[in-house]
């Protein structure tokens, strides 16, 4: 029986922009995942809290991914109560499906961030991580987290299907250079981001002055 593979693309989202889509559209296709979830980090740990609502994030989550065929917007960390631990997702997904492939997609520099991630030696023992490139960031491997990476890093993009869980990819994609944070300056400064934000997003963000 054909094993279901599943990408999970976690992020803020504060906004979503076509950086995150396109990544996760390139990362589907090149890899032949069934389905990628674009995971709402409700509550983000490791960072800055974000400028909207997680209820609100999610709106535009799902506005930006209804003519997107294959990406899922996904609530799961929305429902649970405390901060949004990327490992508890999996947990749920594992549990979930615990015969499916699933891979957590990241760009390097969020996987350079990963040794400061909770439970994070639990992460490789749930999922698969598939690591992309993102422009205007450095992609190289940091070295402290090079060495404990190594042994789970394959070239073979073939055992992300084959194998549930375990395995480190490199994906390269073609990034678009904008992050969230540039956008959230554009919309402030009221300048021009359509080619950044699907209109359907979009139209939401300007209909309740969001970031304005
Ligand atoms: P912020 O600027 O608020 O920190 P962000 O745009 O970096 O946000 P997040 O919502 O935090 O994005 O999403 C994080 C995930 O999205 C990470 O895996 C990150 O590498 C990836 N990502 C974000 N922007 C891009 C992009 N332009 N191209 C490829 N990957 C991206």
């Amino acid at each position: 029986m054909r094993r279901v593979s599943i990408g999970i693309y976690g992020g803020t989202f504060d906004p979503i922009h076509w950086g995150h889509i396109n990544a996760a559209n390139q990362v589907q296709q090149k890899l032949g995942f069934d389905e990628v979830r674009m995971v709402l980090s409700a509550r983000p740990p490791h960072r800055t809290q974000p400028i909207v609502s997680a209820s609100d994030r999610f709106s535009l989550l799902q506005l930006a991914l209804q003519d997107q065929p294959t990406l899922y917007a996904d609530d799961c960390e929305l429902k649970r109560s405390g901060p949004s631990y990327m490992v508890d997702t999996l947990l749920h997904y594992r549990k979930q499906a615990p015969e499916s492939s699933i891979a957590l997609i990241l760009g390097m520099e969020a996987f350079n961030g990963l040794m400061s991630w909770h439970r994070w030696q639990d992460i490789i023992e749930l999922a698969h991580i598939v690591i992309t490139d993102r422009a205007g960031f450095n992609n190289q491997l940091e070295t402290k987290l090079a060495t404990y990476v190594e042994p789970f890093i394959s070239t073979d993009k073939t055992q992300l299907k084959l194998l549930t869980h375990g395995k480190i990819y490199s994906q390269p994609v073609e990034p678009l250079a904008i992050s969230a944070t540039q956008l959230r300056q554009l919309l402030k400064n009221n300048e021009p981001v359509s080619q950044w934000v699907p209109d359907a997003s979009l139209a939401e963000i300007q209909r309740h002055g969001f970031y304005s």
